[in-house]
């Protein structure tokens, strides 16, 4: 079969490789492969060397966002021939430590945690790939390709579901958030915020394209400036992984702000910082700042509710790029209207 691999950090060795079936290792389910998403992780594993194939293998099968149509299945598996599925990313470490034992590998603590696509396992991209069956998740099948965004959107409900747990400290309901990035992390987070009532404004660079008005077709307000913000927000989802924004937040957020962060730095700026000031302000509004990465198996469930309510049309519009298969590098250089690209295995 055909696999999108690459030798990670050589960014011409990604291609299109012919590699033998999915082995029965990965699971007892068999899939056909219709789309994968790409993200910066994809990037930074091609470009960079972020991630490692599985061991004893100089290549890895890239992606881990998502789609494909059950093959065949066992009987007792969650999943039947012809659902429509997504696989989770990440596997528990092998010692285990204390939550990857209780199925929290998202929480993992020593590292030893594998991802399909990234980190140690092959991932999605390929045309049909195995999954064990607790690792799949089975999507709405009027989702169609938008099933593809589950991965992202998984990551985004992990977010919200820890903004809950830390909000659960005080009586205070909040009203306004913050998402800062208008990629499809930001929109995801937006999109889940107007669901949940929120009065939503998200900031983003681009002045035109489709962003600004994909925001406002969700109810949203959308700014280019903190200087812009209709108000102090309660939350803030930081969807950038510009380290400046962080510090340049706080100091516009309410008291008692909950700042979570899902964007992944992958640059080395530095800036000077008034740790004092940041130190004093944090603790006399008593604001939290919380990292948030990867999702656990309640996360999938909760953005594939997300995803069966949200419009189809909206979502549609987040897809801005198609690649086939055989030319998959392209989809990792970054054109301008750009939010989310995906391959289309098939093509
Ligand atoms: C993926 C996560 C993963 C993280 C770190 C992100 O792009 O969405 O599932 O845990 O990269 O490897």
């Amino acid at each position: 079969m055909k696999a999108c691999t690459v030798k990670p950090g050589d960014l011409d060795s990604a291609g299109v490789e012919e590699i033998p079936g999915p082995p029965p290792a990965d699971g007892d389910i068999l899939v056909e492969g219709l789309y994968v998403g790409v993200c910066g992780t994809d990037v930074e594993i091609s470009v960079e060397g972020y991630g490692k194939p599985p061991s004893g293998h100089e290549r890895l099968v890239l992606f881990h966002e998502s789609l494909g149509r059950v093959l065949d299945a066992p009987s007792g598996a969650p999943v039947a021939a012809g659902d429509l599925v997504a696989g989770v990313v990440r596997r528990p470490d092998p010692v285990p430590c204390e939550p990857c034992s209780k199925d929290q590998w998202d929480f993992c603590r020593n590292g030893q945690f594998t991802e399909r696509g990234i980190n140690g396992r092959d991932g999605y991209g390929s045309q049909q790939w195995r999954i064990e069956p607790k690792f799949v998740i089975k999507l709405d099948p009027s989702l169609d390709r938008l099933g593809v965004l589950l991965e992202p959107t998984s990551v985004v409900a992990k977010a919200w579901d820890q903004i809950d747990k830390i909000g659960a400290r005080a009586v205070v309901t909040p009203e306004r958030a913050l998402v800062t990035g208008a990629g499809p992390i930001g929109m995801l987070a937006a999109m889940i915020g107007r669901q949940r009532g929120l009065d939503v404004t998200v900031l983003d660079r681009v002045t035109d394209g489709p962003k600004p008005d994909m925001v406002r077709d969700l109810g949203a307000t959308y700014v280019t400036s903190l200087d812009a913000l209709p108000g102090p927000p309660d939350v803030v989802v930081e969807a950038t992984g510009i380290g400046q924004l962080v510090f340049d937040v706080l100091g516009h957020a309410a008291p008692d702000a909950i700042v979570c962060l899902t964007g992944i730095s992958s640059g080395t700026r530095t800036v000077d910082v008034q740790a004092d000031a940041v130190n004093k302000e944090m603790v006399l509004s008593n604001q939290v700042v919380v990292g948030s990465v990867n999702a656990g198996l309640d996360n999938y469930t909760q953005a594939a509710a997300a995803l069966a309510k949200a419009d189809n049309d909206w979502l549609a519009r987040l897809i801005t790029r198609t690649v086939p298969m055989p030319q998959w590098p392209q989809a990792l250089k970054r054109e301008p209207d750009d939010i989310k690209v995906v391959v289309d295995l098939q093509a």
